[in-house]
């Protein structure tokens, strides 16, 4: 598939294969753009930059609402796609489709929601006189770089609320997983005039860099992994940067929580796509006296999972994004036990599988705990209290999400005061999100938030404008 920039096809000399976990298969070819081409986008999306700001809101409203109606109408195709080129089951793929198509109507709709405010600059000193307003307007030129496990849903929340308040965007999609993207993108610039939207593939460090460090990209929009989230943050200069990085989310269990609502948190958050997603459950916390019949009740569950074809629509654990990301996995598992843990259920790699795993007796300075572990695997950590419960969930340079079991008001609003996190769930796993909430870690997990209405926060700058009347 071809890169799109300023409305046009382009490729490379390079290609590079974009093939199927599940069974090496490739699926397409993408182009490996160099350093000339994503100078190419980034002049196109600055020559758009009028052509989309002259539109009305209630036209990029209306636009944006035909791309929701197109994109319903392939979303089989589309979770095909999702599915042959990360590997997770149709149904989450479908899952997928569905959030995507939401996202994108929530932009939508907040095209037509960019408000400014009434300023009493007659409350500061010498301020009389004055009729003061703000305006929220575009930063310029967007780049949105995303990772692999949810290529589709992630782009979207940054594409379509830079578009809703009239940025242009250039999309570095992951080279893993591209295809999805690239074909969204063709949808919308079916819609808009060309080089509002641009694509260009290609490797992070070539080109992903190229667009961080140009002076002619006013805001990165990333999502990924900590260590490259930091380098941007330091190549960036002067320009905003919102970043969504790693998670390492505990789940705390209390000694009075509902043990069969917990078991399911765990089975939803800690397998869904493989493990692959930064609020997945990366640390069950539970207190000892309910821990063992917990972790009965999990392996049960965990051994209900079906592994196999993620096209075919039993499957409920696909593979990973590669056997390599497998063979880390396994790794880390293998060194977890040799220090000590004990794998209940699971624990075998077969290619770019990877069992649904459970791992009993795991302590808060093993590395399967430390570091964000990507990959299907439900690690308990047993404590003593709940004091000891947040201690550890805080113990962690990670602050993402965090869900918290109990049946009592008072335990749930401690834990929810003291956990360190950007959202702190009750009785729910922290593996959940509507795609208008606030979302963006504390600590090491980020900077800025997104869904749509706080995206589009950051996507644009306050501008004031004082009439002297008098
Ligand atoms: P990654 O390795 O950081 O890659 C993410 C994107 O950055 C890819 O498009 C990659 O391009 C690009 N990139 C790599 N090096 C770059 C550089 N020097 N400059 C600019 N761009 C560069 O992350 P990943 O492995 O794909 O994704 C997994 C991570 O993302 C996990 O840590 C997960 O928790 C996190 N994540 C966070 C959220 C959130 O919302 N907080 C959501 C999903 C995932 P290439 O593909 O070409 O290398």
């Amino acid at each position: 598939m071809d890169m799109l920039i300023g409305g046009k096809h382009v490729s490379s000399d390079d290609l590079e294969e974009v093939k199927n976990p599940y069974n090496g298969e490739v699926i397409d070819t993408i182009p490996i753009a160099h350093l000339q081409t994503a100078e190419l986008a980034i002049a196109e999306a600055n020559k758009a930059k009028d052509s989309l700001c002259e539109m009305s809101a209630f036209k990029v409203s209306n636009k944006l609402f035909d791309v929701v109606e197109k994109l319903k109408d392939n979303r089989e195709d589309f979770a095909r796609l999702l599915t042959l080129e990360v590997g997770k089951p149709i149904n989450e793929s479908l899952v997928e489709l569905d959030r995507s198509i939401e996202t994108l109507k929530l932009a939508a709709e907040e095209a037509k929601r960019i408000y400014g405010e009434s300023v009493p600059l007659d409350a500061g000193l010498n301020g009389k006189g004055f009729f003061a307003f703000t305006q929220r307007v575009p930063l310029g030129v967007v780049a949105a770089i995303t990772p692999f496990n949810y290529p589709l849903n992630l782009t979207i929340h940054k594409i379509a609320p830079a578009i809703a308040c009239k940025n242009t965007v250039i999309v570095k999609p992951p080279t893993e997983a591209p295809l999805t993207v690239m074909k969204f993108c063709e949808l919308l610039n079916d819609e808009f005039p060309d080089g509002v939207v641009n694509t260009v593939t290609g490797y992070g460090s070539e080109v992903g860099d190229y667009l961080v460090t140009s002076p002619d990209v006013n805001k990165i929009s990333f999502t990924g992994s900590i260590t490259t989230g930091l380098m941007i943050s330091q190549k960036a200069g002067m320009k905003k940067v919102t970043l969504e990085l790693g998670g390492n989310d505990p789940m705390v269990v209390l000694k009075d929580a509902n043990i069969d609502k917990a078991v399911k948190g765990v089975i939803n958050g800690a397998f869904l796509n493989a493990g692959q997603v930064c609020m997945g459950v990366k640390r069950i916390i539970i207190e000892d006296e309910i821990a063992d019949e917990f972790a009965e009740k999990l392996v049960m569950e965990t051994e209900k999972l079906v592994m196999g074809n993620p096209l075919s629509s039993d499957t409920t654990l696909g593979t990973l994004i590669s056997e390599k990301a497998a063979r880390h996995v396994e790794e880390t598992v293998n060194n977890a036990v040799k220090e000590g843990a004990k794998i209940l259920t699971g624990g075998v790699r077969d290619g770019a599988f990877y069992e649904a795993t459970v791992i009993d007796n795991v302590t808060q300075d093993m590395d399967l705990v430390v570091r964000e572990t990507f990959g299907p695997v439900a690690p308990i950590i047993r404590v003593g209290s709940i004091e000891e419960a947040i201690s550890v969930a805080n113990d962690t340079e990670y602050g993402l999400q965090a869900g918290v079991f109990t049946e009592s008001y008072s335990s749930a609003m401690k834990c929810a005061q003291e956990i360190e996190a950007g959202t702190v769930f009750i009785n729910k796993q922290s593996t959940f999100r509507t795609d208008n909430m606030p979302f963006g870690g504390f600590k090491s997990s980020g900077v800025g938030k997104e869904g749509i209405k706080y995206a589009v926060e950051e996507m644009t700058k306050t501008k004031l404008i004082g009439l002297n009347l008098r």
